[in-house]
């Protein structure tokens, strides 16, 4: 049997689309930030982008996106990658549009309104901490502990590695155990947590790696090692079927290999 690796017509006729808005608009649009700031630079750029229908290539149509397929996607990102300010322009810059995609496939009606709306209107930022000392590929070495108050209510607390963009988001995905004795692989729940807020404190934020450049630690906010202490839940939550629970906290007011001395820490079940 052969495979037809040939690209679909409406993939390459939407990469050509993204290259030329990458070259004609956020190419130029980067020298700007040198005199001018992000927001205004970026609001502009990202008004235009979705006037052209240029918006959350991922995204399903029936929430304001492309409604793209995977490889279509994949060029998209291919080209977006050539400036600094291509995903952004397009409102799919990672870590936003992962965490979308788990909102939009395991929220309820409640979080997809409040949570992800405003993401998908490109008016707030949001990051993922699943990564620990103790979990990366084999993220079942998670340590962060989420346990009922007595009133339904979790408390988080834990630590957590390279959550990306920590410093510029509004709400962060936090990953934590809440059911020790469950199968490993079902251990887990997905909370959502509002921020500012005391219980999540950057300890440590690193500089970008793969980006580098005057401006990439503002534009996308580098990579921090997060202290959960104590962060509180607000009671809002629903257990769904693969046991994604998400909940919300309360909200007061060039390419590096990770440091070798992040190994030592490593408690996998998976290693040896
Ligand atoms: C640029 C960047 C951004 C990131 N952003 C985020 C983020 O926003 N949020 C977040 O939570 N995390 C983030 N991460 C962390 C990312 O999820 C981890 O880097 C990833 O899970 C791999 O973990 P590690 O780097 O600790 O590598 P390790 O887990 O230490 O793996 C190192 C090597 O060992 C191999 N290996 C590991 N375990 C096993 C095993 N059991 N058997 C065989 N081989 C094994 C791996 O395949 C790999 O080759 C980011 C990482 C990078 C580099």
């Amino acid at each position: 049997m052969s495979i037809d690796f040939e690209i679909p017509a409406e993939a390459k006729a939407i990469r050509e689309k993204v290259r030329q808005w990458v070259h004609d608009e956020c190419i130029p649009a980067e020298k700007e930030l040198d005199t001018k700031p992000l927001d205004e630079v970026l609001g502009k750029l990202r008004k235009k982008a979705r006037a052209q229908g240029l918006w959350c290539p991922f995204v399903p149509k029936e929430y304001g996106g492309m409604g793209l397929g995977p490889l279509a996607n994949a060029l998209v990102q291919m080209e977006l990658g050539e400036s600094s300010l291509g995903a952004l322009s397009m409102n799919t810059q990672g870590p936003d549009d992962a965490s979308m995609l788990t909102i939009l496939a395991h929220g309820t009606e409640y979080q997809k309104e409040k949570f992800l709306k405003p993401l998908l209107n490109g008016d707030k930022r949001i990051c993922f901490s699943m990564t620990e000392k103790a979990a990366g590929a084999d993220a079942t070495g998670m340590q962060t502990t989420a346990v009922k108050d007595g009133n339904e209510n979790y408390i988080l607390n834990g630590e957590k590695w390279f959550s990306s963009s920590a410093s510029v988001a509004d709400m962060a995905l936090v990953m934590a155990r809440t059911d020790p004795n469950a199968p490993r692989h079902k251990q887990y729940s997905t909370f959502i947590v509002e921020l500012p807020n005391p219980g999540y404190k950057i300890k440590r934020n690193i500089k970008n790696m793969a980006i580098e450049g005057p401006h990439a630690d503002v534009i996308h906010g580098g990579h921090s090692e997060i202290e959960i202490k104590d962060l509180k839940g607000a009671g809002r939550q629903s257990a769904r079927r693969r046991r994604q629970r998400v909940q919300y906290g309360p909200a007061p007011p060039r390419l590096r290999p990770p440091a070798p001395r992040h190994a030592q820490y490593r408690e996998s079940p998976a290693r040896p």
